[in-house]
Order: C-alpha cells, then sequence, then structure tokens
C-alpha cells in the first residue's frame, strides 16, 4: 500500500484520504487541502455551491483496476455564474482519469486490431470503448510525437497527474481534443433554483 501511494503521486492541493481494497479492485479516495477554489473559467476565487461525488478509472496497478473518487464542488463566480471545478487527472465530467484513457491508447497501438477482445479482458475495459480511445488519440496529430514516445506502463507506473509525464501545454491539448468533440446541442440548461442556471453538457464525457 506504501508504494501504491507513493506511485500515484497525487498533485497538490488534491491528497489521499483512504484506500480500500473492494473485491478485484482498489478504490483510492482522494481528499484537497483547504484551500479556496478559483473560477475554472477566469480564475478568479470562488465559492462552493454544491459537491458531487464522482469516479474515475485509473490505469490498473499490478494488473488490479483502480477507481479514484472524490467529492467534486460546482463553484459560484461572481463574474461567470456557477463550473464545476475541473481537476488535474480528467476531463470536465468524464470517468476516466487522462493517464487511463494514455495507457489504453498504448495498448490499443500495441494490441490493436484483432487482438482488442484479448485486450479487453485483460484491461477489463469495453472493446468498442478500447476503440474509440485509440481512434480519438491517433487522430491528435499535434500530440503524435510526445504521446507514441510516452512509456505508460501499469506494472511501474500509475501517477495521477498527467503533467507528471507530460509539459502543461500538451495536457491542455488533449483537454481541448476532447472538448472540441461535443456539439452545442448537448448543452442544456440546468435550473439552480431562485431564477438562476448553469449550463451543462447533459452527457457524461465517456469513450
Ligand atoms: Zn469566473
Amino acid at each position: 500500500m506504501k508504494e501504491l501511494l507513493h506511485e500515484l503521486q497525487i498533485p497538490y492541493p488534491w491528497n489521499v484520504q483512504h484506500i480500500q481494497h473492494r473485491q478485484k479492485k482498489i478504490v483510492v479516495e482522494l481528499g484537497r487541502a483547504s484551500v479556496p477554489y478559483d473560477c475554472p473559467k477566469c480564475g478568479k476565487n470562488a465559492s462552493v455551491y454544491d459537491t458531487k461525488a464522482r469516479t474515475w478509472r485509473h490505469t490498473n496497478l499490478m494488473n488490479c483496476r483502480i477507481e479514484l473518487i472524490a467529492d467534486i464542488p460546482r463553484v459560484e463566480c461572481s463574474t461567470c455564474g456557477m463550473h464545476t471545478i475541473v481537476v488535474p487527472w480528467a476531463y470536465l465530467r468524464s470517468r476516466n482519469s487522462i493517464m487511463f484513457e494514455l495507457w489504453v491508447y498504448k495498448n490499443y497501438l500495441f494490441w490493436g486490431g484483432d487482438n482488442i477482445q484479448q485486450l479487453s479482458k485483460w484491461i477489463d475495459y469495453h472493446p468498442p470503448s478500447i476503440e474509440r480511445i485509440g481512434k480519438h488519440y491517433q487522430r491528435q496529430e499535434c500530440l503524435k510525437e510526445l504521446i507514441d514516445d510516452l512509456w505508460v506502463d501499469s506494472q511501474f507506473f500509475a501517477s495521477v497527474d498527467p503533467e507528471s509525464i507530460l509539459p502543461t501545454s500538451a495536457v491542455e491539448q488533449i483537454r481541448e481534443s476532447k472538448s472540441v468533440q461535443r456539439s452545442p446541442s448537448q448543452k442544456k440548461r440546468i435550473s439552480l433554483g431562485r431564477g438562476r442556471y448553469e449550463e451543462e453538457y447533459d452527457d457524461d464525457c465517456m469513450f
């Protein structure tokens, strides 16, 4: 367990609160130091409106499935309104960590084609989702050099923070590549009561 905590490299102000074995997986509960939140749009200090528990699939470690869980707040900015905060390890509303997707992509390159079913069993992930992740990252021409040279091996490497192996600009490009896939029609207005609304996408960001 100590080794696992070390490998995860949780970026400040986030930290590990609790690690639990549940059947064939390890669930890592993340918490956050009590420092103020910033608005994800303009960067100004913003107050917490409410929180929602979220789960992300993370890169396997030693062939064991890892899940991250954390309470993620929506913050209210006096200028920009209500927005869910962006965590360092995932896209907004994603169910995977970015590192998980890069790991799936690397395996897709290595095992793709006829071996998808085998890969699916090995990493315990649906073949169509493996294909979608593989093809999505293959399309990112500007990231090709950076991503294709990465060593993402679940036997030895489980960092939660994509910036531990990629420059900040590359991580921003990865986030951007996912967000542009969405169409405005996927947006909906969510009532927050008292005449206030938040604009949100109505699907979870899934591969
Ligand atoms: Zn703002």
